[in-house]
């Protein structure tokens, strides 16, 4: 059995839309990096990645963008990451499991795979997002009964219903913590003439962002620049114009969750109603979603620990135990 001989060095990866993660086996999470790197327009040279690129955004001219994982800018960055870990740890050539985004075509899984046998890996397999984010939130994904995840990342919310190793019904819909806090910027902007940043904006989702609305209003300071004349101004913003501008992203969520529900097959709605729905992703922290989510679909919603991490550790679950989830990784579409 060579196939499945994972050596105690290999290493799982979230390739998120916002945030990269990396486990090594025995270790735990070894990285952590926003999905973001500083490109020079003008030489198209990266000039930052991962934190210190997050952290120029916005606030440099015209130079800095973020970019998504499968465009180029990201993939020379993950080769850096995959080599930087493999120096660091001395993995030697290890195998990889990473875990992708349900959505991605055929071509992108090919650069996937490429980038990291470009970068050392000496295998690379492939678990569909969903199922490993499931793992990573403790749910027994091998079992015939249907379990749910919602997961919200940055860029995308997907929703899914697992049983038996394989997705059985799933939705996915690019309104995330990225469409959020577009939202919360132009509600400013349309409401109070300010114009915030988008870091700003995240800020606000995080610390006064809520699904509906807290017990205690909670406000905050920012700063942000006037529609009218331009000048910088000081503004309070209360968790209840917060909430107000993400209205709409969070019922298009909720939406997606009853849609999925619908579709699933007859026999696995009481699984769901026994099992309940976990929440992953950093989407999973907004304050009062499990709650809604709960009232709107009449079934128990949990927070998963850790709901950042759950995708990330779902491939070092699998690589802890390897013979165990052969068939979530042979079972992928490519396979
Ligand atoms: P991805 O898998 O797409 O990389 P993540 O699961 O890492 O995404 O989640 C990143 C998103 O979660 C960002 O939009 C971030 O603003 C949001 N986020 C992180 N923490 C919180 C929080 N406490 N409340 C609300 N949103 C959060
Ligand atoms: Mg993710």
């Amino acid at each position: 059995m060579k196939l499945w001989d994972f050596s105690s060095k290999d290493i799982g990866i979230d390739l998120g839309t916002t945030n990269i993660l990396m486990t090594l086996k025995g270790k735990g999470i070894v990285l952590r990096e926003p999905a973001v790197v500083a490109l020079d327009q003008g030489t198209k040279e990266i000039v930052a990645t991962g934190k210190e690129a997050k952290e120029m955004l916005g606030r440099t001219p015209e130079n800095i963008r973020a970019i998504m994982p499968m465009s180029e800018g990201v993939i020379a960055d993950l080769k850096n990451m995959m080599r930087k870990i493999c120096r660091k740890y001395n993995t030697g050539k290890p195998r990889v499991v990473v875990s992708v985004p349900f959505e991605i075509s055929e071509v992108e899984e090919r650069a996937v795979e490429e980038t990291f046998l470009q970068s050392g890996a000496r295998e690379v397999y492939l678990v569909d997002e969903p199922i490993s984010a499931a793992i990573g939130a403790g749910l027994n994904v091998i079992e015939p009964e249907g379990k749910m995840v919602l997961d919200i990342g940055g860029g995308t919310s997907e929703a899914a219903i697992i049983s038996y190793n394989g997705i059985v019904t799933s939705n996915s819909v690019k309104i995330a913590g990225n469409v959020i806090d577009n939202e919360i910027v132009e509600y400013l902007k349309n409401q109070l003439n300010i114009v915030i940043g988008l870091a700003t904006a995240e800020n606000l989702k995080i610390e006064l962002g809520s699904a509906e609305p807290l017990v205690t209003e909670i406000t905050k300071e920012v700063r942000g620049r006037d529609v009218e004349d331009g000048l910088p101004r000081n503004i309070t913003i209360s968790s209840k114009q917060v909430e107000n501008a993400m209205k709409k992203p969070v019922a298009e969520i909720v939406e997606t969750v009853i849609t999925t529900l619908s579709q699933m097959p007859p026999e696995l709605a009481g699984d769901i109603i026994k099992n309940g729905i976990y929440l992953t992703g950093g989407g999973a922290l907004i304050k009062n979603l499990d709650n809604v989510i709960a009232s709107k679909t009449g079934i128990k919603v949990y927070i998963a620990d850790t709901p950042l991490d759950c995708v990330a550790l779902g491939t070092g679950k699998i690589l802890d135990n390897i013979d165990k989830y052969k068939e979530v990784l042979l079972n992928h579409k490519n396979k």
